[in-house]
């Protein structure tokens, strides 16, 4: 028989990562007053909270901060983080990918100096790679770095970066500069840095969503110096590295559980006897969300392993995509009404927010187009 090109081996969770859930609620009760229906939750002083508790980088060794916990156990956190809209973003890209790039990559020195501040929800990172006319296409990036005495000089934009503007660093993906040289592989000279935010030449301007909330940026680099020390992993080997981030970024269940809020309050308002049309349509949102959940569990199983889901991971994301864009759509034809964002009524504002929201759900962390692409690679079809 052949070997299949992707796999979802059933999980079950292990009993201590049922036991955290009970800690994690009562920790959610704990602090009611923090949770909302707004995906940019930053809040440092809940983040500081987590960190006491030894809940960011909890997967990683214990010389660095962490609590060589399993990956089933972060997965139980984050999940029921998400479902009651903890606001995560202080440190939530640091914990997901960032800490575990420098982990991977990183030297002795960047280990040491980065993680125990990350685990204490002292640092925040955000991701630089996209850039004007570079984000699909992130091969193309235009971005130079020049090597120079103790350093590089860096010159360059970048674009669409979250919350660049509440971050202490960002993970910066570049190229070496090839004076005179015509690119000949679109992944060599690929760079990637730890890029200090207050760096002399850093401008960091506001890009309004919308929902006329400052959450993007623009990110202009002029001549800015980065030392030596700061070099994330080696020169040139930039693309296998954002390669693995990349994977992290698209297994989470964040890619599913971001308005689960809003399907828990479709359930209230259907009440305890729905119409047959109505407990329909919330059955089947409920068992999409089962089985995403346990796809995405699946995942969290073989990044325990050591193993790389690349491909379970596109899917997953694609599927989850379709299926909080589907939310807010099947909200509006069971419960309808006029969606107002300030409203105080909880549900006319979620449907709002959900429905402005929904187009960039299958933008971030690579389109619709580009995870088919990998699926297609995954199954040899290309
Ligand atoms: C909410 C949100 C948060 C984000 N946060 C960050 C961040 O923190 N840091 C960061 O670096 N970036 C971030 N991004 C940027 C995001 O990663 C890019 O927007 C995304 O990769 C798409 O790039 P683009 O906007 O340049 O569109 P393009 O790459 O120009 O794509 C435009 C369209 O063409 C299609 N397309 C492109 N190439 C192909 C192809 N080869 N085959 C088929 N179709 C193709 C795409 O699917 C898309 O539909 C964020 C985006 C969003 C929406």
């Amino acid at each position: 028989m052949a070997t299949p090109m992707f796999r979802f081996d059933p999980m079950t969770l292990p009993p201590e990562a049922e036991a955290l859930r009970g800690e994690v609620r009562a920790f959610i009760a704990d602090h009611a007053d923090a949770m909302s229906f707004s995906r940019s939750g930053f809040d440092r002083d809940f983040s500081r909270a987590m960190g006491r508790k030894g809940w960011i980088g909890m997967t990683w060794p214990k010389q660095y901060g962490g609590q060589e916990r399993s990956a089933l156990e972060r997965y139980v956190l984050i999940e029921e983080m998400l479902a009651a809209g903890a606001p995560l973003s202080a440190h939530y890209i640091s914990d997901r990918q960032s800490g575990p790039n420098i982990l991977r990559f990183g030297t002795e020195e960047q280990k040491r100096h980065f993680l125990p501040r990350i685990v204490a929800g002292e640092l925040t990172f955000c991701i630089g790679m996209s850039e004007p006319n570079s984000g699909s296409d992130l091969a193309g990036t235009r971005t130079r770095a020049v090597k120079v005495d103790g350093g590089y000089r860096i010159n360059g934009t970048k674009l669409w970066t979250s919350n660049a503007h509440r971050s202490d660093y960002a993970i910066l993906f570049c190229k070496m500069a090839q004076p005179g040289e015509e690119e000949v592989d679109r992944h060599g000279g690929a760079t990637q840095f730890l890029l200090d935010l207050k760096s002399p030449g850093i401008e960091i301007r506001p890009v309004i969503d919308l929902l006329g909330e400052h959450h993007f940026n623009e990110i202009f680099l002029t001549d800015v110096f980065v030392p030596d020390w700061l070099l994330l992993g080696k020169e040139g080997n930039g693309w296998n590295q954002v390669t693995s981030e990349l994977a992290f970024e698209r297994s989470a269940p964040d890619r599913f559980l971001a308005l689960f809020q809003m399907l828990r309050e479709m359930v209230r308002l259907a009440g305890p006897d729905p119409d047959r049309a109505t407990a329909a349509a919330l059955g089947k949102l409920v068992a999409q969300l089962a089985t995403l959940r346990s796809m995405s569990l699946s995942i969290a199983g073989m990044l325990q392993e050591g193993l790389q889901p690349n491909t379970e991971s596109a899917v997953v994301k694609d599927l989850g995509t379709r299926y909080e864009q589907d939310i807010p759509v099947v909200a509006r034809q069971l419960f309808p009404t006029e969606p107002e964002l300030e409203a105080v009524e909880t549900y006319v504002s979620m449907i709002a927010r959900s429905t402005m929201s929904a187009p960039r759900l299958s933008i971030q962390g690579g389109t619709r187009e580009i995870l088919r692409g990998i699926i297609a690679r995954g199954l040899g079809l290309r």
